[in-house]
């Protein structure tokens, strides 16, 4: 993966107050040492209602480590109760946005239209979105796994330019590529049940050529290209072994911080 940083991003979905927030943030400050933290980068998606608080601890002490939320709205302002859009996440200088995680696809149902305007959204705000894609067991098991995520791909990026898509991103300028693919088979999430490196590889793989099919191979390149789905620290360094996959998309282990710190050692 030359040239590409690896990032550890932890999805901490509805999970953790401000304070508790705050505690985790620096458990992994304490953590992880420099060189680790260049090595690669290491991300945090705390829920809404926590951003302020990382927001001011990552400054204040300066601290190496990113973060970002975990939707945002397609709107940029107006009659939207409950909504959160891209220009409040810039203003908390969030560098990412998960964008079409298979749990809001599922349970809010945003389809692939929705997931598009969301993607255009984030990128007017100058936040970097890590768009997911993945398959259900039942696309899985019928073999349709690889033209179904590059489908869902293709609805994203749809009307991207390659700048765009490899663009450095705002915040804290150690970002490499101006959008993030994860790869979530949604039969791995939360499960338990981790994909093979052969399997993450294989979909990562399409998912590259698939970008170097409609942006070009130079700009493919750039863009970093995570798996997610139930990541450990014990099987971190087999799924990252595949060329293609870029870092991880880390939902339950990202709470525990000793094993989300060793999630990210394994990586750097
Ligand atoms: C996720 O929610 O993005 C995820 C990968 O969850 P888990 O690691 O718990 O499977």
């Amino acid at each position: 993966r030359e040239g590409r940083r690896p990032l550890i991003a932890g999805n901490w979905k509805m999970h953790l107050t401000h304070l508790e927030a705050i505690g985790l943030v620096q458990k992994l400050a304490f953590s992880l040492k420099e060189p680790e933290l260049e090595a690669a980068e290491v991300v945090v998606l705390p829920p809404f209602t926590a951003l302020r608080s990382v927001q001011t601890l990552v400054t204040g002490d300066k601290l190496e480590i990113g973060y970002g939320a975990q939707d945002l709205s397609a709107q940029d302002s107006g009659a939207y109760t409950g909504e959160v859009s891209g220009a409040m996440l810039a203003s908390l200088a969030c560098t990412y946005v998960v964008v079409g995680h298979s749990e809001r696809r599922a349970l809010h149902g945003e389809d692939d239209t929705v997931v598009a305007a969301k993607v255009a959204a984030a990128l007017r705000h100058g936040l970097v979105p890590i768009l997911c894609v993945g398959e259900g067991l039942d696309v899985r098991r019928a073999g349709e796994h690889v033209p179904h995520c590059t489908a869902q791909l293709d609805a994203a990026l749809e009307g991207l330019t390659a700048e765009q898509l490899s663009a450095p991103g705002g915040g804290t300028g150690t970002v490499g590529g101006g959008v993030v693919i994860a790869y979530e088979p949604v039969w791995a999430i939360g499960t338990g049940e981790v994909a093979t490196p052969e399997d993450a590889q294989e979909v990562c793989g399409a998912l590259r050529l698939r970008l170097a099919e409609r942006f070009g191979q130079e700009t493919a390149d750039l863009v970093r290209i995570l798996y997610g789905g139930s990541v450990k620290a014990a099987n971190t360094a087999g799924i990252l072994a595949g060329p293609d996959v870029d870092g991880a998309l880390v939902g339950g282990a990202s709470l525990d911080g000793d094993e989300f710190a060793q999630i990210c050692r394994t990586a750097a």
